[in-house]
């Protein structure tokens, strides 16, 4: 398996599920289901080098999303490049994570109307535990698609609070 095998095509090495359109990856896959391929003796993840190679490179802390669900998947149209909180939403919407419902109370509807609420209080809760987990800001800034200054008002509390 190399790199010009999925360039060129990929007729052996997928298989097309006529119900959902997903590709689905024939040639191995890793212990989470994933699409397990070899580039230039590195192992690398199937969907993840389709979307490089179909729709552009992945910018580096997001990751590749299936918006079907189904991890050995490799058509690029069920692709997308997604925030850590694309992720976590997925992730909810799907059951697979649960958040604690603390912040969703009567506090919390005020803090998400806000002119300034891009984020959600699931995000800014999030924020503050990678924060405090050692992620430096300008790499949360850049998972949230926000401003590294926001970040910085979120961890230290200037930007509004929840959770009360
Ligand atoms: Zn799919």
């Amino acid at each position: 398996m190399n790199i010009e095998r999925l360039k060129n095509g990929m007729g052996d090495v997928y298989e097309v599920e006529p119900n959902t359109g997903c590709w689905l990856w024939l040639m191995g896959v890793n212990n989470k289901g994933y699409a397990n391929v070899c580039i230039n003796g590195k192992s690398s993840k199937g969907h993840r080098e389709m979307y490089v190679l179909s729709i552009a490179s992945i910018p580096s802390g997001l990751c590749v999303c299936h918006s079907c669900d189904t991890p050995s998947c490799v058509n690029p149209r069920h692709l997308f490049v997604g925030t850590v909180r694309d992720n976590n939403r997925d992730c909810m919407l799907k059951g697979r994570h649960r958040y604690g419902n603390g912040g969703h109370g009567l506090g919390g509807v005020k803090g998400e109307k806000h002119w300034n609420a891009k984020l959600t209080n699931a995000d800014v809760l999030e924020i503050q535990r990678l924060f405090t987990a050692g992620q430096l800001q300008k790499e949360i800034a850049l998972s949230y698609g926000i401003a590294q200054p926001q970040v910085s008002r979120i961890v230290t509390g200037k930007e509004r609070s929840v959770g009360r």
